[in-house]
């Protein structure tokens, strides 16, 4: 078996520190190694994973059949009205109309979807071909909207021109086309904006439930269950809590720039960042709603009372196991590592798609001596790092899974594919109980995980 140092390439040692070992000097935010098999996703998915939950809105793939393969099916937001997004639209681009260009079968797509389903926008996605061949996107979404009646957003996600980065840009620019056109009057200066969750098995829902209980309107879901008339007057917002790194983080900056709306980064994953971005968004409103902070403690108090007892069952058995993290965007690592620790466990590696340097000097201060760090890793570094660290979980998304399934290694889906809500309180608790099931299982008895491991060093 290859020892670690030796499945790590030249070029990219500088994308990974070991606390302790390592001062924090750490390269990131830049493209990928060719060769290296990136975990990361291309620009056009990045901008389908943040527009896709508007549930009203049409979207329209406009590209060869294989890049509609990002569905409904691998990102389950749920929607509380409409599901038109749960519908996958493509042009279905073919040999011919590469070669004579593409704009006509996406104006009769376009036309058609819009005639049958009646959407309230519809959104357009570029591809990597449509960037070589150079469809004129914008002149054709243009005259579709004078025809139709709605908002039809070119969205410029080529799948080339960068990472899963540039295609958040991508998201945000199209959506902020829709903002400041809607009527703001019936919004209460106590209001927000949620930035940067997905709804993911309904967790929107949970988070607005808080709000509610502190006194506050949630103006528009940015983007999980998601409405194109909430978008088009989140411009008369008082406040936007982002959640998520990079997903809607330039949204964000483009309002507070246009609109004056100041923004905070939260994070509702764990207990103490759930808490605390609770408290912050709260403080924010006191001076205008007084009673909002003491009205929040409450609500945490008793959420806290009723999940303490709880985990410490889970956290005896836990105690001393060893979690390994790799995640799209750097905040939910942060979360990550403080819940684990709740647990009594000890997170040994912690990785991102797309951490800043900024991330990743915050996850060397919070993170234990020993622990790995890396940036924009690949299944050969990772499951060199999974074997090393001899770890019993494997947190991570659809890509990660069979990493760790190979390696007789328990996992924990915490991207977008899974079925249980792990936000907020009672998601601590859904988190927990699934450590717990997978970590504990009887299964590793009959996986010759162990056994494997002695000889993994040879
Ligand atoms: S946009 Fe390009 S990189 Fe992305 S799925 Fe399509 S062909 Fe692949």
């Amino acid at each position: 078996m290859k020892s670690t140092a030796s499945v790590i390439f030249q070029e990219r040692k500088d994308q990974i520190v070991r606390k302790g070992r390592d001062a924090f000097d750490m390269s990131c935010n830049r493209e990928s190694l060719a060769g290296a098999v990136s975990q990361r996703a291309c620009v056009f998915c990045g901008s389908r994973v943040v527009l896709y939950p508007i549930a009203d809105a049409l979207h329209l793939v406009h590209g060869p059949i294989g890049c509609a393969a990002y569905t409904w099916d691998i990102r389950g937001a749920l929607s509380s009205g409409p599901d038109l997004h749960r519908l996958s639209f493509s042009t279905d681009l073919q040999e011919r109309d590469i070669i004579f260009g593409g704009e006509e079968k996406l104006y009769r797509a376009l036309s058609e979807l819009i005639e049958r389903h009646g959407p309230k926008a519809a959104f357009v996605y570029s591809t990597c071909i449509v960037g070589i061949i150079g469809d004129d996107l914008e002149a054709v979404c243009r005259k579709v909207a004078s025809e139709r009646g709605i908002p039809v957003l070119p969205v410029q996600s080529e799948g080339f021109k960068g990472n899963k980065r540039e295609g958040y840009g991508a998201a945000c620019k199209a959506m902020f086309r829709l903002m400041g056109s809607g009527d703001t009057s019936t919004i209460s200066p106590i209001s927000l904006n949620i930035l940067g969750d997905f709804n993911l098995a309904g967790e929107i829902w949970i988070i607005r439930e808080y709000f509610d209980r502190m006194g506050i309107q949630t103006v528009a879901n940015i983007t999980g269950d998601g409405r194109v008339a909430d978008l088009q007057r989140a411009h008369g917002a008082t406040l936007n809590v982002v959640q998520c790194s990079g997903a809607t983080m330039e949204l964000a900056k483009m309002m507070k720039d246009s609109f004056g709306t100041p923004f905070l980064r939260v994070s509702y994953f764990g207990v103490e960042d759930m808490a605390e971005s609770l408290y912050r968004i709260a403080a924010f409103f006191e001076p205008k709603a007084p009673g909002i902070v003491e009205r929040t403690r409450e609500l945490v108090k008793g959420e806290l009372s009723e999940l303490y007892p709880r985990l410490q069952e889970f956290r005896r058995e836990l105690s001393g196991k060893k979690a390994a993290i790799y995640v799209g965007g750097a905040f939910k690592a942060f979360s990550l590592v403080k819940a684990f620790r709740l647990l009594g466990m000890q997170v040994v590696l912690v990785g991102s798609q797309t951490g800043t340097e900024e991330d990743y000097k915050e996850l060397y201060e919070i993170t234990d001596e020993g622990t790995i760090i890396v940036d924009d890793s690949n299944p050969l570094e990772l499951s060199s790092f999974l074997k090393e660290k001899d770890v019993d979980v494997f947190v991570g998304g659809v890509k990660e899974r069979p990493i760790a399934y190979k390696l007789g290694v328990g996992f924990c889906d915490h991207n977008h594919e899974r079925k249980q809500p792990l936000e907020g309180f009672v998601g601590m608790l859904n988190f927990a109980r699934e450590i717990h099931s997978s970590v504990m299982s009887p299964v590793w008895r009959f996986v010759p995980r162990r056994k494997a491991r002695e000889t993994w060093n040879e």
